[in-house]
């Protein structure tokens, strides 16, 4: 089987507790959002199920293989991924055929009850899930746009790697590849403090401003 999915982008390197715990992640963003469109949202260019690119996923596997530096996790964040869920699973299986040690992270609007319910089959190939719609006026922090999401750990090794993960700083970080700027991670742009170039990736970090709960 090689199916083929819509992606808006995929990116290589996202640096250690950018979207979940580890460094030189790989990164995919599904095309396409069924959700009821959430306010504030920060990728609405993903919403079109039928703009992006649709890519072969062996042709996602080998882009991944061909990378100087493996990639120690997947993340995969959207649009809303589970609306290509058999594509993802298929993407899922042959990533953790390479990459037997990376972590995979899934970021999805439906709510952690729903997913329990209808998506136990995805809940057992992944290390770490973010679920919730963003709701703009509830502030975020760490892995979470905004404070109603859930962190679902699901391994052992996530319940390692993630155990601090509420005390991480909101970080983001810019790739910007032929004169185009795409922007991971999570930010508080009330408090922006911009670091070190590092090759073609400006990091920039913000302590949270508000009191974690
Ligand atoms: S589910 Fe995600 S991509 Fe869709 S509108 Fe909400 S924030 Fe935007």
């Amino acid at each position: 089987m090689n199916s083929t999915i819509q992606l808006a982008n995929i990116i290589f390197g996202v640096g250690a507790k950018v979207l979940g715990a580890t460094d030189n992640k790989m990164m995919i963003i599904t095309q396409g959002c069924s959700h009821v469109k959430c306010k504030g949202c920060m990728s609405p260019h993903t919403w079109d199920s039928k703009a992006g690119n649709a890519w072969a996923i062996n042709e996602v596997i080998n882009l991944a293989e061909r990378q100087s530096n493996s990639p120690t996790g997947l993340v995969i964040s959207g649009g809303e991924p589970l609306d290509q869920i058999n594509e993802v699973m298929e993407l899922i299986a042959k990533f953790r055929q390479k990459f037997a040690h990376a972590e995979v992270i899934l970021f999805t609007a439906y709510q952690q009850s729903h997913l329990i319910k209808h998506y136990q089959d995805l809940l057992h190939v992944l290390d770490v899930v973010v679920a919730g719609a963003y709701v703009e006026k509830l502030t975020g922090y760490s892995l979470l746009g905004s404070s109603n999401q859930k962190v679902m750990l699901l391994t052992e090794q996530a319940k390692i790697n993630y155990h601090d993960w509420q005390s991480w700083h909101c970080q983001s970080q810019v790739f910007i590849d032929n004169g185009e700027i795409t922007l991971v991670g999570l930010q508080d742009t009330r408090n922006l403090n911009f670091g070190n170039g590092n090759n073609n990736t400006v990091f920039f970090r913000q302590k949270l401003t508000e009191t974690m709960k």
